[in-house]
């Protein structure tokens, strides 16, 4: 099969300067030039005049990518490497297909109703059998070529969404609303439950739209723009219901908020009508630390409480730092803490999408190790990041090293700082 992408329109700007390469986190954990920005780049034009076959091996190849951005954001020509994978696993699944368990994740993104059933499913699973039978370990998720499978993050007895009524009046004139991404709406709820502690601080109302479907993240990465464009549309019009009541839309998440900005428009590429709508809503969407650093007086709330007596190191997720230049925004959320940073944490925590996370486990492994003995050597009592996907994968990485680091979220702790204050 010969490409139909114009690969080379973008991969022509690279100079081979390998400047990409020592920042490239496949590379890290295997040196071979094959799986390297500048490799991928070159495998790209091969596949575009033919020389190279869309095979197995270049499958593999092409899937190795953890799509961390990190060789765009030092690259001279600004070739969107990236945004080249993205569309080569594009290919990849119309050629292959699209693996039996992936299809049925992105089934479920697309009903809320079975995606509920099944998390509640999954919290009674693990609180009673699972969990009994694996001797009160959590439990972990394994397919043949994981070896000996993943942790699964705790699911909550009720989501984010079930447990809020929609419109909340916090006695004030601005309302934002809420988009909480699907691993803080089912897993870790505190993210929304400190999103709203501060906006009631703040005398913000929220609005909690729940109708809300997964930003499609999952699928993007992993090719299937068809489910992809559906989710995408489906939320463009469910927002278009209220987007000009609210002043802003706040998403705790790296990975759904630089999704919704940054890609919505770019999956829809061809589309004019749905791309013009679509830039409407994400004109007001926001990653939260930025929204509540720009838009509020939250960091000099929190400055004038004092410090707490615990110390944090702050992990950048690729999804805030490089695709959003958003890093100081959650630090200022931790100014209760003494904040011990990490010797690199902008390096990408190995988390990589829903394929490097079961087909290439053991690439995340490999990165997520380098991550966690980053973290332990900080000292540090807690690590945070603005992210669930990199608490995912930093939970399992800390876990496996051994490493005894509590996971909060930077909203989670900001929250906690001003109850504490506030009880005090
Ligand atoms: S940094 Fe950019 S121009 Fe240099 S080799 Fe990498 S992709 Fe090519
Ligand atoms: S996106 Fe990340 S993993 Fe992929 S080529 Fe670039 S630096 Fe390497």
């Amino acid at each position: 099969m010969k490409t139909t992408f114009d690969y080379a329109k973008y991969a022509d700007n690279c100079v081979k300067c390998a400047k990409c390469i020592p920042t490239c986190t496949i590379y890290q954990v295997n040196r071979d030039e094959t799986t390297t920005p500048r490799g991928f780049i070159h495998l790209l034009t091969a596949l575009q005049d033919g020389t190279l076959e869309l095979d197995k091996n270049a499958k593999a190849i092409f899937e190795s990518c953890f799509l961390c951005t990190s060789c765009v954001s030092v690259c001279p020509s600004k070739v969107p490497t990236e945004q080249l994978i993205e569309n080569a696993r594009a290919e990849i699944a119309k050629k292959f297909g699209i693996a039996w368990f992936k299809r049925v994740a992105f089934y479920l993104l697309k009903h809320r109703t079975l995606l509920d059933i099944s998390a509640k499913l999954g919290f009674v699973f693990k609180s009673c059998g699972f969990a009994a039978a694996t001797g009160g370990m959590r439990a972990r998720f394994s397919i043949p070529m994981m070896k000996k499978g993943r942790l699964l993050p705790s699911l909550a007895a009720k989501s984010f969404l079930a447990t809020y009524p929609e419109k909340m009046d916090f006695g004030g004139e601005k309302t934002v609303a809420i988009f909480i991404g699907c691993m803080a709406n089912y897993a870790y709820t505190g993210v929304g439950d400190s999103l709203l502690y501060l906006l009631r601080t703040l005398k913000i109302n929220a609005l909690i739209p729940k109708d809300q479907l997964c930003c499609g993240a999952p699928s993007y990465f992993t090719g299937d723009l068809e489910n992809t464009k559906w989710l995408i549309k489906y939320n463009i019009e469910y927002f278009e219901l209220f987007i000009d009541t609210v002043e802003a839309v706040l998403i705790p998440e790296a990975t759904c908020s630089s999704m919704i900005i940054h890609d919505w428009a770019r999956v829809l590429e061809g589309e004019e009508e749905w791309v013009a709508r679509s830039k409407r809503i994400t004109a007001k969407c926001f990653i939260a630390s930025k929204w509540l650093c720009d838009q509020t007086d939250i960091a000099a709330r929190l400055a004038a409480n004092g410090k707490r007596s615990v110390s944090v190191t702050y992990h950048d997720p690729c999804h805030a730092a490089k695709t959003q230049g958003v890093s100081k925004e959650p630090r200022a959320l931790l100014g209760n803490y003494t904040i011990v940073e990490m010797s690199d944490p902008t390096s990408c925590c190995g988390f990589g999408g829903i394929t490097i996370q079961t087909e290439r486990f053991s690439l995340a492994q490999a990165v997520g190790k380098n991550k966690a003995a980053m973290i332990a050597e900080t000292g540090a009592e807690m690590i945070s990041a603005e992210c669930s996907a990199c608490r995912v994968q930093i939970g399992e990485a800390l876990n496996r090293y051994g490493a005894t680091q509590r996971f909060a979220h930077p909203l989670e702790l900001a929250a906690r700082a001003l109850k504490e204050a506030a009880d005090a």
